[in-house]
């Protein structure tokens, strides 16, 4: 579903990623762990275009992207995000937050469009949200909001960028819970989280990114419990 080839970004002269092979097959949940600092959002900018990449390759449903040529909006249809401080839109209901692009990017129908905000809204369960503003939700509502948004594009691909970090503790368990059911329904994902006990029940492999390499990769029994590499072992006894 995705490959990345000999992926590098530099900001300045700090070189963030460096040389990055990595690839995900259609309906893999892959997590992303590392240090504050070690790329991790950059690497996920990386393949939703949010960033450009300094050098490498990126192949996302078959299709080579390079950013002058590809139309950007058709790759961003294929690959949904969902971000730490939920950026939906404040002036706007949770409804028109959902068939925003849907409506402008991809030309739906209103009444379609709001018949599919309607179900994903049900799917997250905040039917009853439909006619709310973002100020009115807590934390936890928003960003349940912020993955109707995403999957109401229809993405072949999921990435999260520490989807629960801004949330109160009592409010991380719903949010998670959406993304199990996602996972369970088969939608390829790429994560960045903390929560390592999430990772160890979701993920089918999980990437430790440090000083711009993958520096480890493993399934989630195996790398928690028997880290090979330095950095994994302190980090982890960092979070776990
Ligand atoms: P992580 O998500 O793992 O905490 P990031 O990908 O956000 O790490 O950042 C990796 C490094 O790149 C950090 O040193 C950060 O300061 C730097 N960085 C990220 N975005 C930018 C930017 N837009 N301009 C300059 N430096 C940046
Ligand atoms: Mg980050």
């Amino acid at each position: 579903m995705i490959e990345i080839r000999q992926l590098s970004k530099s900001f300045g002269s700090l070189q963030v990623l460096k040389n990055i092979d990595l690839t995900i097959k259609q309906q893999e949940v892959v997590v992303l762990i590392g240090s504050s600092g070690s790329g991790k959002s950059t690497l996920l900018r990386c393949l939703n275009f949010l960033e450009t990449a300094n050098g490498g390759e990126i192949i996302i449903d078959s299709e080579l992207i390079n950013s002058d040529k590809t139309n950007l909006n058709k790759v961003r249809e294929k690959v949904g995000m969902v971000f730490q401080h939920f950026n939906l839109f404040p002036h706007k209901t949770v409804l028109e937050n959902i068939i925003e692009a849907p409506i402008y990017v991809k030309r739906e129908k209103k009444e379609h469009a709001i018949l599919k905000a309607q179900k994903l809204l049900q799917k997250v369960g905040l039917r009853d949200k439909a006619n709310f503003y973002p100020e009115q939700l807590s934390g936890g509502q928003k960003q349940r909001v912020a993955i109707a948004r995403a999957l109401a594009m229809e993405p072949q691909v999921m990435l999260f960028d520490e989807p629960t970090s801004a949330l109160d503790p009592e409010l991380v368990g719903e949010v998670l819970q959406v993304m199990k059911e996602l996972a369970r329904e088969g939608m390829t994902m790429v994560i960045v989280t903390h929560e390592m006990g999430f990772a160890k029940e979701v993920a089918d492999r999980v990437i430790m990114l440090a000083d711009g390499y993958i520096i480890e990769e493993n399934h989630p029994n195996e790398l928690f419990s028997n880290p090979q590499h330095e950095r994994t072992q302190r980090f982890l006894n960092q979070v776990l």
